[in-house]
């Protein structure tokens, strides 16, 4: 899956909104100096702290298309790349979005890159190092990155599959920048500005965020996310009581066993 948003065209583009994004860092700055410097950039964070949210504000900010994969573990070098196409008795090459993104000096972002095969992002490499080109085998073509180009990938170091880590020939080409839940003051600034809380709301669901994250004794493969948090936010904003909110947004959302569910449960109760 992939989205564009256009400003590839050719036809005359307003310029994007930029996204809200509240900084945590300095990595805007960072981000910055590596669309200058031309290095592709690897991001690494929990679900749901902001990475995606960040590269599509980069992107605006630097007035540069941005070109989203999601990956997936039967994402093919094709799927990137491109392939022929068959139609109307012609075969017609049809670039992928990677290949789009080269030949329109788009940023490509590839969102949880180690969910896809080894053997897809080595297509990577050489887009990766000084070189910037993307082979293309199936039409002979070599695709030399313009300057506008920008690859970005993310992935989520905590899920424990060791199989799936990048490839140390694929990590060391990325300039890696490492994401975690904004702090509180941040966070709430977030979910105001995300939900339409006010300030009240916003800093007791912040709390609650705190106080589930510091519960290290459930069996969770994730905890509360900023995401989760925006989107109990909207459903208190839109009239449901807090604690039901935080039950179906937040709870159900991170567990499916009943004993673990009634122990975060507790938590939403002491917190609210
Ligand atoms: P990730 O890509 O890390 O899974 P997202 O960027 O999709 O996470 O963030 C999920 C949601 O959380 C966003 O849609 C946005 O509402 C909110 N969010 C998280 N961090 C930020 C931030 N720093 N600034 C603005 N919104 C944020």
């Amino acid at each position: 899956m992939y989205h564009d948003d256009g400003l590839s065209s050719g036809a005359p583009a307003a310029a994007p909104e930029v996204p809200f994004y509240a900084e945590q860092a300095g990595e805007c700055r960072l981000f910055e100096h590596a669309f200058q410097q031309r290095l592709p950039l690897l991001l690494k964070g929990p679900t749901g702290c902001g990475k995606t949210r960040f590269v599509e504000h980069m992107a605006a900010r630097l007035g540069r298309p941005l070109i989203t994969v999601s990956c997936h573990d039967d994402l093919t070098a094709a799927d990137l790349v491109g392939r022929y196409l068959i139609g109307d008795g012609n075969t017609v090459w049809n670039d992928g979005p990677l290949a789009r993104a080269v030949r329109s000096g788009a940023i490509c972002y590839l969102d949880e890159v180690v969910e896809a095969r080894k053997d897809t992002t080595v297509v990577l490499h050489p887009l990766a190092d000084d070189r910037r080109v993307l082979p293309i085998e199936r039409t002979g073509e070599l695709l030399q990155a313009p300057p506008g180009f920008m690859l970005v990938v993310s992935y989520n170091p905590g899920y424990q599959n060791l199989l799936k880590n990048l490839k140390p020939s694929t990590r060391q080409r990325f300039v890696a920048l490492a994401f975690d839940y904004p702090v509180a003051e941040v966070e709430r600034r977030i979910v105001m500005a995300e939900s339409g809380a006010d300030e009240r709301l916003a800093m007791r669901l912040v709390k609650l965020a705190s106080a589930l994250r510091h519960l290290t004794d459930q069996d969770l493969e994730e905890t509360v996310s900023t995401r989760l948090l925006v989107v109990a936010a909207r459903l208190v904003v839109s009239g449901l009581p807090e604690t039901v909110a935080c039950r179906t947004a937040i709870v159900d959302a991170l567990t499916d066993d009943t004993d673990t569910a009634e122990a975060l449960n507790d938590v939403v109760l002491a917190v609210l």
